[in-house]
């Protein structure tokens, strides 16, 4: 099956980039202009050219190369639960797949057949690649877990697209998301204090149990299980950047997810019993924290 093929092979982005050009972090460049020599005022911009210059191609080759795969996992498992994973069109049956790529898995998202639109809305998949390859490009996280961040991404972002569509998390995406970063991690924890991963993997277990308890104590109004694997992954990222950065994360997450809530409720555009999906919620809150607190 195609969607066995890890989404996440970055083409030019195995080794973390070179941030040396990436502009400093917020508060280092505050010299007024006035007080510098003319040559200052013009480094920063001319840094953050450079570092999207020399991002442009790789970022340019991972959409190409992702973004496809990316559409044709959502596209597959945007449907309701017990339901067989779509293979083609919805309206003209035209299959869909690695051997009928275009145009239903570019950035137009159309049948080739009937023009139909199939799986994800235009370019959204194209867009949430760019932004994730200059925000990790430009400030991702620093150490050997960014390949593990890359990984979760790339299975993450479809997931999240299905949870959007169809209120679920595929146990197809959100489990190798976990497996890799898990692994991955494990991997990074060899150059690394073996403590960074052991703190993942409680991260991740303990997140998990809390999800999957919330789920079995208090049925739908607690978590899906599908968050609760979702969370496997979350926690293992967040726990090894530290227990602060994982408190972060959860409030981030909560904080949105309670705001968006509000929001809803106060334009009565949901009611109280309304069930929203979480998985975005987690999928901002993630890279939000690592994004901020790294
Ligand atoms: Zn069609």
């Amino acid at each position: 099956m195609a969607l066995t093929d890890p989404p996440a092979a970055v083409p030019g982005r195995e080794d973390p980039p070179d941030r040396s050009l990436a502009p400093p972090p917020s508060g280092a460049v505050t010299k007024p202009a006035s007080q510098t020599t003319p040559a200052l005022p013009r480094e920063r911009p001319a840094g953050l050219a450079s570092a999207l210059g020399r991002t442009r191609v790789s970022t340019v080759f991972a959409i190409l190369a992702i973004s496809p795969l990316m559409r044709l996992a959502a596209l597959r498992y945007a449907v309701p639960p017990g339901l067989p994973s779509r293979t083609g069109c919805d309206a003209c049956g035209a299959p869909v797949g690695l051997t009928h790529p275009w145009p239903a898995l570019g950035p137009a998202a159309r049948c080739g057949h009937c023009r139909a639109r199939v799986g994800p809305p235009p370019a959204t998949v194209e867009l949430a690649v760019l932004a994730a390859a200059v925000l990790l490009a430009l400030a991702g996280p620093p150490g050997g877990a960014l390949p593990a961040l890359i990984w979760w991404l790339g299975w993450t972002i479809p997931a999240i697209l299905v949870d959007l569509a169809v209120h679920r998390l595929p146990d197809r995406l959100t489990v190798p998301a976990a497996a890799g970063t898990w692994l991955l991690l494990g991997v990074a924890a060899l150059d690394a204090d073996p403590e960074h991963w052991l703190r993942a993997v409680i991260g991740g277990a303990g997140l998990a149990f809390f999800f999957a308890s919330t789920a079995v104590l208090l049925g739908r109004r607690g978590f899906g299980l599908g968050d609760a694997k979702l969370a496997l992954s979350v926690g293992a990222l967040l726990g090894w950047y530290g227990w602060p950065v994982l408190l972060f994360g959860l409030v981030l997450t909560f904080g949105l997810s309670a705001l968006v809530s509000l929001g809803l409720l106060a334009t009565r555009r949901a009611n109280w019993s309304t069930h929203l999906p979480f998985g975005p919620f987690l999928l901002i809150g993630t890279t939000a924290a690592l994004l901020l607190a790294t």
